[in-house]
């Protein structure tokens, strides 16, 4: 990739927008968890490059504000981010290890969450070539059904001496299902399922909670992972506060032109202008993680007025409606937002059909990144 740092061209003139990242908002909102849960310990879920926002900036504002857990979900991942955290972080692999992988974990110096039998045996095998207990987290399957030991898998765990002899069991967790939604049922089934599974390993700290389990009363044990809310996202949707966005994004206008009535707009002139109108294209595709379902839905802001998209998602930019726009605010080069002031990342997602994690997660690599400190 080229290095945009080197060179001396504003990186927004080099084409694709601007992906703003608020590490402050990101530190106030780890505060505000932490204030929701204060018997727990906060940790940080930064796997998928912290959702897109960078991991490494994002554990290292974390660490400052005082987070020491991180979970991430593949070692690649891990080994990536441990060698830029102190010492006195903790690094979690939340799948686990493929057979064979263990001595690379183990030289790593990450934590392996076991969700297995079988992995927790490969965990000790590797415990005992090493000569030394390997620290590790054990998740316990209390009703999600993805990942984590079977009810039969904790009583032949807890009746194996011999294997628990060579686990370190620092965490024991487990992962609810359908914590964005507070009233459902199966939040207290897990929650029971959990306790009671626990009940039979050997004492260890608890955590149950992600963003959705962190605003569930009684839900914070030992540790939370929340994972959205720390991006400014409330795990329930329509609601915000306490919570502060922390991205921002935006991408540059490219060309505007008049049309009459009657023209038809982009692939497959999938829109035909009803008026005649001013359209503008802007530099952001489904390339670069704006959904390809936003074609003929949405809007973006110009000068914090909307701007409806017409026509398909290219791969590369988008069309716009601005006859209702101020001129200053369409000329090219100018700035549109995304998301930003008027404009949600959840607004975003519902307009696209899908959830807030997937467009984070989506967002390509040729924006211009930029950070503000915390
Ligand atoms: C991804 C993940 C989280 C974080 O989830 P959010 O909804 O983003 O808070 C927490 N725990 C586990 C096991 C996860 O896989």
């Amino acid at each position: 990739m080229l290095d945009r740092a080197s060179l001396t061209v504003d990186p927004v003139l080099l084409g694709a927008g601007e992906m703003l990242v608020d590490l402050g908002a990101l530190a106030a909102n780890y505060r505000a968890i932490a204030a929701l849960q204060p018997n727990a310990r906060i940790a940080g879920v930064v796997k998928a490059d912290a959702y897109g926002l960078g991991a490494r900036p994002v554990s290292a504002t974390l660490y400052n504000a005082g987070c020491r857990n991180f979970f991430v979900a593949h070692l690649v991942e891990a080994m990536d981010l441990r060698p830029t955290l102190p010492a006195d972080a903790r690094v979690f692999v939340l799948n686990g290890l493929a057979p064979g992988a263990e001595s690379a974990a183990a030289q790593a110096g990450v934590i392996p969450v076991l969700n297995s039998l079988d992995q927790a045996h490969r965990w000790a095998d590797e415990s005992r070539r090493c000569g030394m207990r390997l620290a590790s987290a054990l998740q316990v399957d209390s009703g999600m059904t993805r990942l984590g030991l079977s009810e039969p898998e904790v009583d032949a765990l807890a009746g194996d001496p011999a294997l628990r002899s060579h686990l370190d069991v620092i965490l024991l967790m487990s992962h609810l299902a359908c914590a964005d939604e507070s009233e459902h049922s199966a939040n207290l089934q897990q929650f029971a399922c959990f306790e009671t599974l626990a009940a039979r390993l050997p004492e260890a700290p608890r955590a149950l909670a992600n963003s959705g389990g962190a605003f569930l009363a009684g839900f914070g044990l030992d540790m939370v992972r929340p994972g959205l809310a720390l991006y400014g996202v409330h795990p329930v949707e329509g609601q915000s506060g306490p919570l502060r966005p922390v991205l921002a994004l935006s991408a540059p206008i490219v060309q505007t032109r008049d049309v009459p009535a009657g023209t038809g707009v982009g692939y497959g002139l999938a829109h035909t202008t009803e008026r005649a109108c001013r359209l503008a294209t802007v530099a952001i595709g489904y390339a670069d993680g704006w959904p390809r379902s936003l074609s003929g839905r949405g809007s973006v802001f110009c000068g914090g007025v909307r701007a409806p998209i017409v026509g398909r998602v290219s791969m590369d930019s988008i069309v716009i409606d601005v006859t209702d726009v101020p001129a200053e605010a369409v000329r090219p080069g100018a700035m549109v937002e995304l998301i930003g002031p008027h404009q949600s990342l959840a607004d975003v997602a519902r307009d696209a059909g899908t959830i807030p994690y997937e467009i984070l997660t989506g967002l390509g690599q040729r924006f211009a990144r930029r950070t503000l400190p915390a």
